[in-house]
């Protein structure tokens, strides 16, 4: 399995939840499986997904998901402490370890090499930290939705992805669009 039939593993399973998903090939494959506007696709700012996402936590009521990846947790490892001392019920970080940095050319990343991040999320304070295999991710999250967080989810999977193209949105069409569906469920 990979990140592409991880991802439609999921989507089933969202409905309310608000996404914040890891750029690049992550961001173009839930776009291609799932579109909503329940999403926000990110163009940049790589290793902060879990950031973005325990922020927007912390000020709505729904769940929020941060879709992240491997590459993009090890250069943000911070924020494992921060969601563990933020200890939002309503926020899960679900990590898509394919141990490469998927979008440049599936270069190995430490968690190839034996670098557990759910061992690094739970000693940061994270107690419902958990690896599991890709195949039994969506059955994880599908728990996780309906017990109070912060969890984080590691699902492993194989490198690589389908041929993608871009998302036909512009960066201004997808935060406009993120921030009234945002405003709608708070109304
Ligand atoms: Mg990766």
């Amino acid at each position: 399995m990979r990140r592409y039939e991880l991802l439609q593993s999921i989507a089933p399973l969202l409905s309310d939840e608000f996404v914040i998903c890891n750029l690049g090939f992550p961001s173009q494959e839930l776009y291609a499986i799932r579109d909503h506007d329940h999403h926000f696709y990110m163009l940049g700012s790589m290793g902060l997904s879990s950031s973005i996402g325990l922020g927007l936590s912390m000020e709505i009521d729904s769940t929020v998901i941060s879709i992240d990846g491997d590459g993009s947790v090890l250069m943000n490892l911070g924020t494992l402490s921060t969601i563990a001392l933020e200890d939002q019920k309503n926020f899960i970080l679900f990590i898509v370890d394919n141990g490469s940095y998927g979008s440049t050319g599936d270069q190995p990343t430490h968690t190839a090499k034996g670098t557990s991040l759910a061992a690094i999320a739970k000693a940061a304070g994270i107690k419902s930290s958990v690896e599991v295999p890709g195949e039994e991710a969506a059955a994880k999250l599908s728990e996780c939705l309906k017990t109070p967080g912060p969890h984080v989810i590691v699902a492993k999977v194989e490198p690589g992805s389908p041929a993608m193209t871009p998302i036909p949105l512009t960066s201004l069409a997808i935060r406009d669009r993120f921030r009234e569906a945002v405003k709608r469920a708070q109304a």
